[in-house]
């Protein structure tokens, strides 16, 4: 496993929000974070049919472009009666012309299920890949992940995305119905940053 031996990490989103989180979990190294968004890279376009080859996709590109040590993400949920599905087509499901519907998203996940009468509980699994990507090609890659069930109807107005119909398994509350603390305790994200931070970071 290779250490980060950098002093300034390039982060590969154009999300504020998401470099503000990852921002917030490194300050304790003393590692100083930029954006690829800041630094005005380009987005790559994400050929992969898997979250690894998505997120080493986009470090890799941000590594080269900048010279710098770079991290990625991709994340989304993985439905097994759907075989698997959105998947990496997470956020597509929920593209309309006019933005992100996830409502729509949530609808057509459940609208499926019942089109195959998936048997209960409906498990599913969200899950966040980083992969941290230094300038002489070398990576690393973290896998974090959540089990729980898909459930209906929606409940809960807290979170993002897919959240209201996200069931985590030994939990009564969907992600969108639980504090945000305890959400960023269990989730995918939280499990794949600790592991980062453990090879890379102490
Ligand atoms: P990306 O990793 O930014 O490509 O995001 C993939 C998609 O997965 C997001 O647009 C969300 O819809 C979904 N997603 C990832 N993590 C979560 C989560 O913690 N809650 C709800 N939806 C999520």
């Amino acid at each position: 496993m290779r250490r980060f031996d950098g002093t300034q990490l390039l982060v590969a989103t154009h999300n504020a929000g998401k470099l503000i989180e990852i921002s917030d979990l490194l300050k304790p190294f003393g590692v100083s974070v930029v954006s690829a968004g800041a630094l005005g890279l380009p987005e790559p376009v994400e050929t992969e049919d898997n979250f690894v080859g998505n997120a080493r996709i986009k470090a890799h590109a941000a590594a080269q472009a900048s010279g710098l040590i770079a991290l990625a993400d991709d994340s989304g949920i993985c439905v097994d009666g759907l075989g698997g599905a959105p998947g990496v087509y997470t956020a597509d499901w929920a593209e309309t012309p006019n933005g992100r519907d996830f409502g729509m998203a949530m609808e057509r996940t459940w609208r499926e299920l019942e089109a195959v009468a998936a048997p209960f509980p409906r498990n599913a699994q969200f899950c966040s890949t980083l992969v941290m990507a230094w300038p002489d090609r070398h990576d690393e890659v973290f896998e974090g992940k959540m089990a729980g069930s898909v459930v209906w109807p929606m409940r809960g107005a807290l979170g993002h995305g897919y959240d209201p119909i996200f069931q985590p398994d030994g939990y009564n509350e969907t992600f969108a119905e639980m504090s945000p603390d305890l959400k960023n305790k269990i989730s995918h994200r939280a499990d794949a940053f600790r592991k980062l931070v453990t090879g890379c970071f102490t």
